[in-house]
């Protein structure tokens, strides 16, 4: 097929959706493929988010752990927790997976790059070496990076989602500000880890567009957590002050915080790849427009992962790869499929969640029934915590069919990952019921809610 050209596929960044796309077309369809990385192998996933996130959620949840251990009769220590030895071993842990990655490649006969690559025409990369390459194809996958309010003055002294994994010690007190995912997961994170945490976020409540109930009980326990969130706040000014930053809020407050945490956000990562300039099409934030098949306006290069802006998840990006490896050397056309992704938000208590939300479903105007229960889980409740979960079904009326579910419970993001089969099927509620619950668990309450507590 690359007569004509150097490579028959040529693909830009080197995280979960380009590594699976590249790995595939070579090993699956025989493809001669290269791959360019500017920075580390495995991507955000790996290098700078969901991995060593993962890792420190963990880290942080033996606090509690540790204090619930003396009810069960044990005498444990708790703490002091020590950020030096913890993050070596990550960072070790992170080099091993890029390695994997690294592995995968080579493996899969894929010509690998370690520099930057821009897009020169609709078959031409050129590499920051000086090299320029030809493809058949062109598969952007450069991913997004956090940013920073971009109006806010010495907006360069607060930290982003990047930096936390590289921190020399944890700050004593830290201002987090934003509501969305990367905010709360890191609240949390560093309030297990011992760090005072303070958030502003601009809304009334955290995490926009997740269901009420469910992002109402996160912050709840967040807060009874000893986590002080300020809802409505914005910061007017920021500078250096002795020992840290100085931060006032709209709201008139003066704080002096050791370090400062912009989770304000991410944008696709499009600043000077040329394709504009080609006809490829941009649209909200630089993201990349493409159609269902992943296709830009340039039908040479197809782009991937969060570069669009669709649903910005590795599993998803790893999903938009296949499909464009399908598409393009497998000869069978695949849309790639955003519907019911299910998805975790790994806060203290996590949330689980798949499908439509109550307030989408109003919304929409759909016919509806809610079935939900909040208790308190025996293992923290024992230890005497006041902690509790949320397990929420929305049910078509008519259909019967199960429109979402939103859980929020320790490990909800393993709960939910068996929910959404379920419901992907498009499984009833009356399917629900008919399933035996598995006793003692907290997720037998999901086929054990008999009557609805409102309807629409
Ligand atoms: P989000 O879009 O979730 O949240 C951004 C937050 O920043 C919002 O609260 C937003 O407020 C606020 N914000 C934006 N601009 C400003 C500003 N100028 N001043 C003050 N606040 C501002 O982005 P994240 O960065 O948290 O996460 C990015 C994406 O990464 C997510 O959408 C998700 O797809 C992915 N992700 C997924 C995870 C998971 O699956 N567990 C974990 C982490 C990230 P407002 O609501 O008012 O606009």
């Amino acid at each position: 097929m690359s007569d004509d050209f150097d490579y028959d596929l040529f693909v830009i960044g080197g995280g979960s959706g380009g590594v699976r796309a590249a790995r595939v077309a070579a090993s699956e369809y025989g493809a001669k493929v290269a791959l360019a990385e500017e920075s580390r192998y495995g991507g955000t996933c790996v290098i700078r988010g969901c991995v060593p996130k993962k890792l420190m959620v963990f880290a942080s949840e033996y606090r509690d752990t540790f204090r619930d251990a003396a009810s069960y009769g044990w005498d444990v220590q708790d703490g002091p927790f020590d950020w030096t030895k913890f993050s070596k071993k990550m960072r070790g842990e992170l080099d091993r997976l890029e390695g994997i990655y690294r592995n995968l490649l080579k493996n899969a006969g894929v010509e690998t790059f370690d520099c930057r690559a821009t897009v020169k025409d609709a078959h031409t990369v050129a590499l920051s070496s000086g090299e320029e390459k030809t493809a058949k194809h062109i598969l952007v996958a450069t991913g997004g990076h956090p940013v920073r309010p971009p109006d806010l003055e010495n907006a360069e002294l607060g930290i982003v989602s990047d930096d936390i994994f590289n921190l020399e010690r944890l700050p004593k007190s830290m201002l987090i500000v934003g509501g969305g995912y990367i905010a709360c997961e890191f609240a949390c994170i560093l309030h297990g880890l011992g760090v005072e945490v303070t958030m502003y976020f601009r809304k009334a409540q955290i995490l926009q567009g997740f269901d009420d109930e469910a992002r109402g009980l996160i912050a709840e326990q967040m807060r009874a957590r000893g986590i002080a969130m300020h809802a409505g706040a914005i910061i007017a000014e920021m500078d250096q002050a002795d020992g840290g930053i100085r931060v006032k809020s709209t709201q008139g407050q003066e704080t002096v915080f050791d370090q400062v945490f912009f989770a304000t956000g991410r944008k696709p990562n499009t600043d000077g790849l040329g394709l504009e300039e080609l006809g490829v099409k941009l649209g909200r934030g630089g993201a990349v427009e493409v159609d269902e098949y992943s296709q830009t306006a340039v039908p040479s290069i197809y782009a991937i992962g969060d570069v669009t802006d669709r649903v910005n998840l590795t599993p998803v990006a790893i999903r938009e790869g296949m499909a464009f490896t399908s598409t393009v050397f497998g000869s069978d056309p695949t849309p790639v499929d955003h519907e019911l992704v299910p998805s975790a938000v790994f806060t203290q208590p996590e949330m689980g969640t798949v499908g439509k939300t109550e307030e989408e479903c109003e919304a929409d105007g759909d016919d509806f029934e809610i079935y939900a229960t909040t208790f308190k889980p025996m293992q923290t409740a024992f230890a005497g915590r006041e902690d509790r979960v949320l397990m929420k079904l929305i049910v078509a009326r008519e259909s019967r069919r199960v429109l979402g579910c939103h859980i929020v419970a320790p490990q909800a993001g393993e709960m939910i990952q068996m929910v959404g089969i379920a419901i992907k099927m498009g499984a009833t509620k009356e399917q629900f019921d008919a399933t035996c619950a598995v006793h003692p668990t907290m997720a037998e309450e999901m086929v054990t809610m008999r009557n609805p507590v409102r309807t629409s």
